[in-house]
Order: structure tokens, then sequence, then C-alpha cells
């Protein structure tokens, strides 16, 4: 069972994809995780990514999918998979596709983690961190006990650069233009799947579990309760 998270900032795709994955015992690949992971064992495909990143330039789509190729021969894609963050790109949905064939497998879920432009700005807003310790809060669902200051340390908080509604308005429109054909894409292979994210993080996820029927599996299975 592969199963595809999209979603643009703000709209909490990693946070349900991580929960999905743990709920269904799949395992949770962000691409992030997945090139930290090759770099910090110095394999040759991770040295030659973080020429990349140390140059700050993205990481080019051959290295991306040999590293997914790698994880997918060490792994039984029956398991279960769920990747966060990757394809991003239609060249790299494609190139998925390609991979997953060869080894008997697909694309057997994308799900859309759907938000618009000015509630992610709105949210996104809420979201204040520590500079110092990384600590981060939401001055919404989870405030700090003395306004804009640090719990863990005193440190003095604030809205992340990539947060600033400016910053998110230009993420988003770099969304659309790189991964709206992702969506398509999906949705012309019949495979897609889309959530709305309003509402109380818990009822989303009971929205996620519910179109994904539970796990991926068939509707009329283990989706009770
Ligand atoms: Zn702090």
């Amino acid at each position: 069972m592969i199963i595809v998270f999209v979603g643009a900032p703000g709209s909490g795709k990693g946070t349900h994809a991580r929960r999905t994955a743990e709920r269904c015992g799949f395992s949770h690949v962000s691409t992030g995780d997945l090139l930290r992971d090759a770099v910090d064992k110095d394999t040759p495909l991770g040295r030659k990514a973080h020429e990349f990143m140390a140059a700050g330039k993205l990481v080019p789509d051959e290295i991306m999918m040999d590293l997914i190729g790698g994880l997918l021969d060490g792994s039984d894609g029956g398991e279960g998979i769920i990747f966060d963050g990757f394809p991003r790109t239609l060249a790299q949905a494609e190139g998925m596709d390609e991979l997953l064939e060869g080894r008997g497998l697909k694309v057997d879920k994308a799900l859309l983690v759907d938000i618009s432009e000015d509630e992610a700005v709105e949210r996104l807003a809420l979201r204040v961190s520590c500079p110092k310790c990384g600590a981060v809060h939401n001055l919404a669902s989870n405030p700090p006990k003395v306004e804009g200051v640090c719990d863990e340390c005193g440190g003095k908080l604030e809205v992340r650069p990539d947060d600033r509604e400016e910053t998110v308005r230009a993420r988003f429109k770099e969304f659309r233009r790189l991964t709206e054909p992702v969506i398509d894409y999906y949705r012309s292979q019949g495979t897609l799947a889309s959530v709305s994210t309003s509402g109380p993080v818990e009822e989303v996820a009971a929205n996620v579990a519910a179109a994904l029927d539970a796990c991926g599996g068939s509707p009329n299975e283990s989706s009770a309760g």
C-alpha cells in the first residue's frame, strides 16, 4: 500500500501523514528525512545531495529518484509507505510511477490535504517559535504562559520568516505552479481523494481516515468506530 500526501504550506499535511502512518503501522517517508538520513550515513547519494544542499540548491530529481528507488528496494511496499512531500512536481510523479511499476507497485491513493491561501496565511501567522530553543507555540491552540515569551527558555517568540504573509503567499504560488499538475495527474488516474482542513485537527484526522478507507483497504474493512 503506497499513499502519497499532497498539501500546500500550512495545510498540516505533515502532521496528518505522520498520524496516519502511526495509526496504520506504515512507514512515514518525508523528503527531508530521507535526505538527512542519506547525508548522515554519508552514502554516495547522500554526498551528492549534500553538495546541492550546502549550495542552497534544490536536490535534482535524479538524485531524489535514486534515493526513493533505494528505499523501495529496502522495503516491502506491501507493508505500507506514506510519502510526505513527494512527489512535488509532475516529473517526479511520473518518475515515481516508473520506479514503482518496475517493482510491481503503484500509488494506491493520493490524498490532497486542502487549504485555501487565506486560511493558510491566517493559520501560519498564529505559529510562533523560539529562535533560541526551537519550541513552537500556536497562539490560538497552545499559547505561551506569558505573551511573546518562550515557556521553555524565556526567549522571545517570533513568527518564522517562512511563515510571514508575503512568504506564505509566495510559497503558495510556487505550490500551485509545481504541484497542481501533480494533483491533476492523480485525479486523472482516479487515485485522488481530498480532505478539507477547515475545522479542528481531530475532525480533520477523522476525515483523513475516512478518505483513506481507514488505512487504504476496502471501505468495509476496519473502519467501524
Ligand atoms: Zn525557547
